[in-house]
């Protein structure tokens, strides 16, 4: 300000100098005032040019700078310029963030939607797209009632309070594949809600196939303890015969021992399903796992069979002699689950192969053939669900409990195997399992 001041001053002098001197040379009167008053013109005119420039860069931000410009317009014209580069940078940077926040929104696994103090949609992810068929664009400004159209949600909407979130079906739903949303409203700032949506279909299936398993465990569970409770009250009020006591007794046995196997096989599958896949470090021998197998399935047969006095004709086609990587009691498991079926559904005299040989790409396929009542194909996606049943009363009569297959479908994930069922009714039907080659290793 100090220089500016004595800029003007030095203006009014040089301009009184200027018109005292022109005074005596020309003889002018007062030219010492019209000195001053032009040198006073002058520094206005000057100040006016360095105001101008400094005017027109703020008007057109980024225009070219001005030149030429001195004293205080020349620091106006500096702070503006830092001033509004410091504002350029907050802005870029409080940009990048807003474009960071909404970048992470978008990879959100749930749907994501702004809506205004109106309802109206003011920004949403690509979940919230897929989960309700909006599009941020498309549907900018638009009632989000107006667009997605579920009773529910529109009560839910409509009742202002969102303490609870409200279930409806995804825009993909189809009778096939039902799709279920979790949806909720979250209020904030003034008067705006953002609108959260989840997929809960995996949750609502598990949470059936929960149900329905602790269902069928009770049901399973209720049915011999049934028998059991009322051959216990029949020899506690009946005086009854030593024979017809043995029989009962008999029968009672056959019932706990149904309940044993039931728990047996739910253990089985809790152990599968809670502990670690078996790794490459354990080699079992095929021939001794086989030998077991083959052990067990006589004896099976000739339990099963002994009332009609012919066994089934049992063929073990060993071809090779490998070792499987693996968990012992695991495969030996599945493995006689398959053979046991196979015997359990198969009528008494016929055939049963059981068979193991090496593919071309060094893996090895495990199978067994029957020639028993075969499988309809509406079936055969559905057997290795636990508790399915073909024939509930065929299973039962033959002491299954509907787990077994199930059983062998963890155990070939567990082993990096496949699973294959082949099946023709009224001819018989062929489970195998193919286990890739990293899992066999020829014995020398
Ligand atoms: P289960 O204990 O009832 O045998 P599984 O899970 O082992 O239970 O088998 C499921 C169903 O698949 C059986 O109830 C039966 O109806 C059918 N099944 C399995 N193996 C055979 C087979 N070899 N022949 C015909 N039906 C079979």
């Amino acid at each position: 300000m100090l220089l500016r001041a004595l800029i003007f001053l030095l203006c009014l002098i040089v301009g009184g100098l200027t018109g005292w001197w022109a005074n005596k040379q020309f003889l002018f009167d007062d030219g010492l005032g019209v000195g001053v008053a032009l040198g006073g013109v002058i520094w206005f005119l000057m100040d006016a040019v360095g105001a101008v420039r400094v005017l027109a860069y703020l008007r057109v931000i980024g225009s070219n700078e001005p030149r030429g410009i001195w004293g205080i317009w020349n620091e106006v014209f500096s702070r503006s310029r830092r001033l509004l580069r410091d504002r350029d940078r907050l802005l870029a940077e409080s940009q990048r963030r807003l474009q960071d926040f909404l970048s992470a929104f978008q990879v959100s696994p749930n749907g994501v939607v702004l809506l205004d103090s109106q309802s109206r949609i003011e920004w949403c992810n690509q979940t919230a797209t897929h989960h309700f068929g909006i599009m941020a664009q498309r549907d900018l400004a638009q009632v989000i009632g107006n667009l997605v159209r579920d009773p529910g949600f529109i009560a839910y909407l409509s009742s202002r309070d969102y303490q609870r979130s409200v279930t409806m079906p995804g825009r993909e739903t189809s009778s096939s594949r039902p799709v279920l949303l979790s949806v909720q409203l979250h209020p904030y700032g003034d008067g705006r809600t953002l609108l959260l949506s989840r997929d809960i279909t995996a949750l609502e299936q598990a949470d059936a196939m929960r149900r329905d398993f602790v269902a069928n465990v009770s049901h399973e569970i209720r049915t011999p303890l049934t028998v059991l409770a009322g051959f216990i009250e029949t020899l506690q009020t009946l005086e009854l015969a030593d024979s017809e006591r043995q029989h009962y007794l008999g029968l009672m046995a056959q019932q706990s021992t149904r309940m044993q196997t039931l728990v047996n096989d739910l253990l089985t599958l809790s152990r599968l399903e809670g502990s670690p896949a078996p790794d490459l470090s354990c080699w079992i021998s095929l021939t001794q796992l086989i030998a077991q197998i083959r052990q067990d399935a006589m004896s099976l047969s000739t339990m099963i069979t002994a009332e009609q006095r012919s066994p089934h004709k049992l063929i073990f086609d060993e071809s090779c002699d490998v070792e499987l990587a693996g968990n012992l009691s695991e495969l030996l498991s599945a493995m006689s689950n398959l053979v046991s079926n196979a015997i359990r559904y198969t009528p008494a005299g016929q055939v049963i192969t059981v068979s193991t040989s090496l593919t071309s790409g060094g893996g090895l396929v495990f199978s067994v053939t029957d020639t028993g009542p075969g499988i309809a194909p509406e079936h055969l996606g559905r057997l290795t669900e636990r508790f399915y049943r073909v024939d509930r009363s065929r299973s039962r009569e033959t002491g299954g409990t509907g787990l077994g297959l199930a059983i062998v479908k963890h155990v070939t994930q567990r082993h990096a195997a496949t699973l294959t069922l082949e099946s023709t009714l009224g001819k018989g039907s062929m489970f195998r399992i193919d286990f890739p080659q990293e899992r066999v290793r020829v014995v020398n």
